[in-house]
């Protein structure tokens, strides 16, 4: 009897975790172990990734997903908007405590904020990632994924949002990018980073300001369809040409992300390109290529004057997720200014 008692305590005591698995390197495999870059994504089924880490189970009941199979930088809307109603669904069931998302790197980021802006939920919610298939020597996939179920299992992660959990930090969704494309260090914040793992145990030191999850206005719950508001983004450089954004104007786009050179600058050359873009009715954004730093509004540009919208301190890439979700509510930029400053 009081055995029977002791078990079942025990076994509620153990937290659930669910991997959705959409595919990436973590997934991946090539010919052989020194072929640590050269490799398919997007190969190993979920069960095979899962049974690869057998001290997950330890941590949490683990159960797994497969939610796509594909490499990131094929996702598009559509995948954005199916990952995130599958997570959402996980979310609210009772007997899941957390959820980790393995993922291709390339555009995890995007996936990452999207979640956190879509999303309600005080639950973790974990992407992971690896930079090296399962099949090459030193892979990095079986400890991050270690780590990532730790984080997504333990109490304290209840609250954080979404996070993403690369070579030993915990990053926050909002703020961190792939910023090295070679090696395992790939990810990282200019905020710095919210927490470290170490052999399954989480350490914090720093938690984000932003809104997020339980404190968003979008909710992935009314967004209706598979696709989003239409935004793209022009890369700035010296020498630009106008065609870029006249094209996209023609192609219907709603919005641009221009992505300027230092402060999210525009060109003396481009401004009435611009300019008329906006009186036709689509919504400028102003980022900047500088990975670090933050878009001054009213600085070189008059935003004000121009009617024009700054991205703060989110990267390009990331605030055609915030603009796409604010179209869906809202054309007037003062409240597209308004989310760029609170998200
Ligand atoms: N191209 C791969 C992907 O994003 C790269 C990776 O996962 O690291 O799916």
């Amino acid at each position: 009897m009081s055995l029977g008692v002791f078990i079942s305590v025990g076994a509620w005591a153990k937290p659930t975790v669910m991997i959705v698995a959409t595919g990436g390197t973590i997934a991946g495999a090539g010919a052989s172990a020194t072929n640590s870059a050269t490799y398919t994504a997007a190969k190993v089924p979920v069960d095979t990734l899962i049974n690869a880490v057998p001290q997950i189970q330890d941590l949490a009941n683990v159960k797994g997903v497969q939610a796509l199979q594909i490499a990131s930088e094929s996702i598009t809307d559509k995948e954005l908007l199916s990952i995130a109603r599958q997570v959402n669904e996980l979310v609210k069931r009772s007997d899941v405590n957390g959820v980790v998302i393995t993922h291709g790197t390339d555009t995890l980021e995007e996936t990452a904020f999207f979640l956190s802006l879509v999303v309600h939920t005080d639950k973790p919610i974990v992407l992971v990632g690896s930079m090296r298939p399962p099949s090459a020597l030193s892979a990095d996939g079986p400890l991050n994924l270690y780590g990532a179920v730790a984080l997504a299992a333990s109490p304290e992660s209840k609250g954080k949002g979404v996070m993403m959990f690369m070579n030993d930090s915990i990053l926050a969704a909002r703020d961190t990018s792939k910023r090295i494309n070679i090696h395992t260090n790939a990810f990282s914040s200019q905020w710095g980073a919210l927490g470290t793992v170490v052999e399954g145990k989480t350490y914090w030191f720093r938690q984000g300001v932003k809104r997020q999850t339980t404190q968003s206005e979008f909710n992935i719950e009314n967004i209706k369809g598979d696709s989003l508001p239409l935004v793209q983004i022009t890369y700035g450089s010296d020498s630009m040409l106008p065609v870029a954004y006249d094209a996209y104007a023609k192609a219907g786009v709603k919005a641009i992300i221009n992505a300027g050179t230092g402060n999210g600058s525009v060109p003396n050359y481009l401004v009435n390109t611009l300019k008329n873009l906006r009186q036709q009715g689509l919504i400028i954004v102003r980022a900047s290529r500088v990975p670090d730093g933050f878009v001054l509004r009213n600085a070189e540009q008059p935003d004000d004057q121009y009617d024009w919208v700054v991205a703060h301190d989110l990267n390009p890439q990331k605030a055609r997720i915030l603009t796409a979700l604010a179209l869906t509510k809202t054309s007037d930029t003062k409240e597209i200014q308004r989310m760029f400053w609170q998200y």
